[in-house]
């Protein structure tokens, strides 16, 4: 289940943070894997301009939204640039490469075609270098955004954020009056200095808070349930799953729910991991399998056909994550195609 209205509601959060910029929404790999159209349509309103990170995906997209803006991360591989113009997208020029072959094809064209210019201010991901600055194609170039990435800004501490800040103010500075972005969903959370013309969240938008002290103000927007296929009774030192790791200490009901790591429910769940129903607590026994896995259900009054929760209000996919060791993203992008999805304005 994805609630639209959380979605909005956590834009509108977002954008009211960063007053002063445009608050666009990232939405690349189907919107985390939440649904590229539906989020697209339910923020249709209020969002100008949208960024992804393929341009197949800036093409799909721009079948949903004929008159916004797309900006396409990965910018293009050389024999696109007529598909990035063919379809209204903009592409990021990550490098020098690019930033040549985009000014041959506009020359070639006989006219501009926009482009947004990415720095390396230090992750040494995508961007141009400092001394890349230097090259005629860049000096010429006159992009309609410049931007960056911030490495570490879930942890406001790191030094690694000012000097990244720092970095990114000297670039830009040889591109005066053109808007600038820098923060993507943590990044919002350090501050207006970091804000610029323009800010970039993606996972935010489904609640997931970046920092502590923003938890209560994003609204978790993904809920997800599973059912329940089958329901026995255990006698003491009965053992369970793949690997027989878990062996009854004493009678017990076990459920087997229809969900797996192959609908993105990670393996590494099966360690402390656990189901819900209501605020009850149904721990996850033994191995997780690709397409169920068994909770305990002793004392409580389920019964086969039931449904439980995976994900819902006593157990966020960011809580989910760090069960399972991992992050919030993996979690949420790893959700598998599979379910049945239901798309509603809770509250
Ligand atoms: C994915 C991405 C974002 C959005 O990141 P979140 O942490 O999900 O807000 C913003 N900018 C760039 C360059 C990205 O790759």
């Amino acid at each position: 289940m994805v609630d639209l209205s959380a979605i909005r509601k956590n834009h509108a959060y977002l954008a009211e943070y960063a007053a002063k910029a445009e608050c666009a929404a990232v939405i690349k790999a189907d919107a985390y894997g939440v649904g590229m159209r539906e989020v697209a349509s339910c923020l249709a309103d209020t969002v100008q301009t949208f960024f992804v990170a393929h341009p197949e995906e800036g093409r799909q997209l721009r079948s949903y939204c004929p008159e916004k803006r797309i900006f396409v991360l990965h910018g293009f591989l050389p024999h696109q640039p007529d598909f990035m113009v063919k379809y209204g997208l903009i592409p990021v020029l990550n490098s020098l490469g690019q930033v040549r072959q985009w000014r041959d094809f506009c020359q070639k064209a006989g006219r501009e075609h926009p482009a947004a210019l990415q720095f390396d201010t230090g992750m040494s991901r995508f961007g141009i270098s400092w001394e890349d600055m230097r090259d005629e194609a860049v000096k010429e170039l006159k992009p309609v955004l410049v931007m960056s990435h911030l490495a570490c800004a879930d942890q406001p501490e790191d030094r690694a954020n000012e000097e990244q800040l720092a970095c990114f103010l000297k670039m830009s500075a040889a591109f005066p009056g053109v808007p600038r972005s820098l923060a993507a969903s943590s990044g919002i959370f350090l501050g207006e200095a970091y804000h610029f013309e323009m800010v970039r969240p993606g996972i935010a938008l489904y609640g997931l808070a970046p920092q502590e002290g923003e938890k209560e103000r994003l609204i978790s927007a993904i809920g997800l349930e599973a059912q329940i296929l089958q329901i026995r009774q255990i006698r003491e030192g009965t053992r369970i799953g793949y690997g027989l790791t878990y062996k009854a200490e004493g009678a017990m009901r076990v459920a087997t729910v229809g969900i797996g790591y192959a609908d993105g429910v990670f393996r590494s769940f099966s360690r402390g991991g656990a189901l819900w129903k209501g605020k009850e607590c149904l721990p996850v026994l033994g191995r997780i399998s690709m397409d169920s896995l068994s909770v305990d259900v002793t004392g409580t009054e389920l019964e086969e056909g039931d449904w439980v929760t995976v994900i819902g209000q006593e157990q966020s996919f960011a809580e989910i994550a760090r069960q399972a060791g991992t992050i919030g993203y993996e979690v949420l992008t790893a959700l598998g195609g599979r379910f049945e999805r239901f798309y509603r304005e809770v509250g």
